[in-house]
C-alpha cells in the first residue's frame, strides 16, 4: 500500500516506522530540517502503552536509554493538605516488571533516536516540502501535520476547540530534597503543577498559570522565579538553579468531530490536543499510530483500504474521548477550591490513599489508555 504521511514530528515519524513495518511504502513529507525538528524545548511522560507501541516496533531499545524511569508518583492536592502516591505495585502484574510507574523523556533526545531509526528503513522516503501531496499517488494520506494543520483546514474538517485562560510555564530547575525517580503531580488553585525527574537532580517544571500570572512570572528574574517556585513546590524539595530560561506557551483544547476526511487520515495533535497535565499527549499521539497500524495490517482490509479511515476514527473514538474528558476535569478539578468542592475532594483522596484497587484502576486507565 502507498501511503503519504504529512508531518514528521513524533507522531508521522512513529507513524512512519510503523506503516513500513507493517509493509507499507511511505512518503514521509516535512518542511523542517532534521536538525529544526530535533531543537524543540519539551518534555513529555511515557506510559506503558507507549513503551508497549515501541516494542512492538522494535524502537524500545534504541530509546530506553535516553529515558528516565520514575517509581513514585506523588499526587498532591495543596487546598486539602493531603497526599498519595502512584507505585508499581498499582501496575498490571505483566507491566510491574519493567520497574517503572513510566518514563521521562525529553524532546531532543528521542526525536534523534527516531529520526536515526527512520534513515535506516528503505521504504520510508523523506520529502522536504510543505507543498499538500497529490492524492492520486497514494492509497491513504495521513495527515500529523499537527494543531495547526494545513491539511485540516484545506479540508475544512470541523473541531470542538477552545482556549483554556491559561499558560504553561516549563523549565529545567536544580532541586534539593526531591530523590531521582519521584515524579510530582501537584493540584493547586493556579492549575495543576508537575515536577518530572531528567536524572539526577535534574527536574522539569511544568506549571499552568492564569494568562496574568504567566505573563508576570516570564518577566521575573532568575532568582526571583526560584523564590516564587520554592513557594509552590512539596514541603522539603527546594528549587537551587534553574537551567536555561523558562518558556511558555498557551493552552488549548482541540478535538476533532470526525478523524477522517474522504481517504485522509488525521493523526497525533491534527485530531486532538488537550491540556498538557495529565501527561497524556503524545502517547495518545502513539496509540493513534498504533490502531491505524493494527486496521492496515487486517488483509481483508489492506485490500478495502477505502473503509480503513472510517474504522480508524471509531476505533479511536472511546480513547481519546474518555482521556480528554479525564485531563479536563483535572484541570478543572484543581481550579475548583470553592469550599463547596471541598468534601467530594477530600472523598477522593480517603478513596485512592486507602483502596488499592482503585489506584490499580485509575494508574491502569492512565498508563495503558482504554
Ligand atoms: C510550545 C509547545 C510545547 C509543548 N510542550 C510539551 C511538553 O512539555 N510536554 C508534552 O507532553 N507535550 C508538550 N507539547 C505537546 C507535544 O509537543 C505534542 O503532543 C506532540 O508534539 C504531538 O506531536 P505531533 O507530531 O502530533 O505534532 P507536531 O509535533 O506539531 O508535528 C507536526 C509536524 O508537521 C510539520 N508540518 C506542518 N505542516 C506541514 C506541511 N504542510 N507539510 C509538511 N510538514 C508539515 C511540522 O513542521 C511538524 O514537524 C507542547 C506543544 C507545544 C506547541
Amino acid at each position: 500500500m502507498n501511503i503519504a504521511i504529512i508531518g514528521s514530528g513524533l507522531t508521522g515519524s512513529l507513524a512512519a516506522i510503523s506503516l513500513a513495518n507493517a509493509g507499507c511504502r511511505v512518503d514521509l513529507y516535512e518542511r523542517l530540517s532534521d536538525e529544526e525538528l530535533i531543537d524543540r524545548d519539551r518534555t513529555y511522560a511515557i506510559t506503558h502503552s507507549s513503551r508497549k507501541i515501541l516494542e512492538r516496533i522494535g524502537v524500545w531499545s534504541h530509546l530506553v536509554s535516553n529515558l528516565v524511569p520514575f517509581q513514585y508518583l506523588n499526587v498532591i492536592d495543596y487546598e486539602l493538605n493531603k497526599k498519595f502516591q502512584f507505585l508499581i505495585n498499582d501496575l498490571s502484574l505483566s507491566d510491574q516488571k519493567y520497574c517503572a510507574v513510566g518514563w521521562i523523556a525529553e524532546h531532543k533526545k528521542i526525536m534523534f533516536s527516531i529520526l536515526k531509526f527512520i534513515s535506516d528503513i528503505d521504504h520510508i522516503n523523506k520529502i522536504p516540502t510543505s507543498v499538500i501531496p497529490n492524492t492520486n499517488n497514494y492509497e491513504l494520506i495521513i495527515a500529523a501535520d499537527g494543531s495547526g494543520s494545513a491539511t485540516k483546514k484545506k479540508l475544512k474538517t470541523p473541531s470542538f476547540n477552545f482556549n483554556y485562560d491559561q499558560m504553561c510555564i516549563t523549565a529545567k530547575v536544580l532541586l534539593r530534597g526531591a530523590k531521582s525517580n519521584e515524579a510530582f503531580e501537584i493540584l493547586n488553585s493556579q492549575g495543576p503543577f508537575a515536577v518530572l525527574p531528567l536524572g539526577g537532580d535534574l527536574f522539569q517544571i511544568i506549571c499552568s498559570q492564569s494568562l496574568e500570572n504567566a505573563t508576570n512570572k516570564m518577566n521575573l528574574s532568575k532568582s526571583l522565579f526560584l523564590d516564587y517556585l520554592a513557594t509552590l513546590l512539596p514541603y522539603g524539595v527546594q528549587p537551587d538553579t534553574i537551567i536555561d530560561k523558562p518558556n511558555s506557551f498557551p493552552i488549548n483544547f482541540v478535538f476533532n468531530y470526525s478523524f477522517y476526511s474522504g481517504k485522509y487520515i488525521y493523526l497525533g495533535e491534527t485530531a486532538h490536543k488537550f491540556h498538557p497535565v495529565g501527561g497524556q499527549g503524545l502517547n495518545l499521539c502513539w496509540r493513534d499510530v498504533d490502531c491505524l497500524t493494527k486496521l492496515i495490517s487486517v488483509p481483508i482490509f489492506k485490500k478495502n483500504h477505502r473503509i480503513i479511515p472510517f474504522l480508524y476514527s471509531l476505533s479511536r473514538l472511546v480513547d481519546v474521548l474518555l482521556i480528554s474528558i479525564f485531563t479536563d476535569s483535572l484541570v478543572r478539578y484543581s481550579r475548583s477550591n470553592i469550599s463547596i468542592f471541598k468534601l467530594p475532594r477530600t472523598f477522593v483522596f480517603f478513596v485512592l490513599k486507602k483502596y488499592g484497587f482503585i489506584r490499580k484502576f485509575i494508574l491502569n486507565i492512565m498508563t495503558n489508555g482504554l
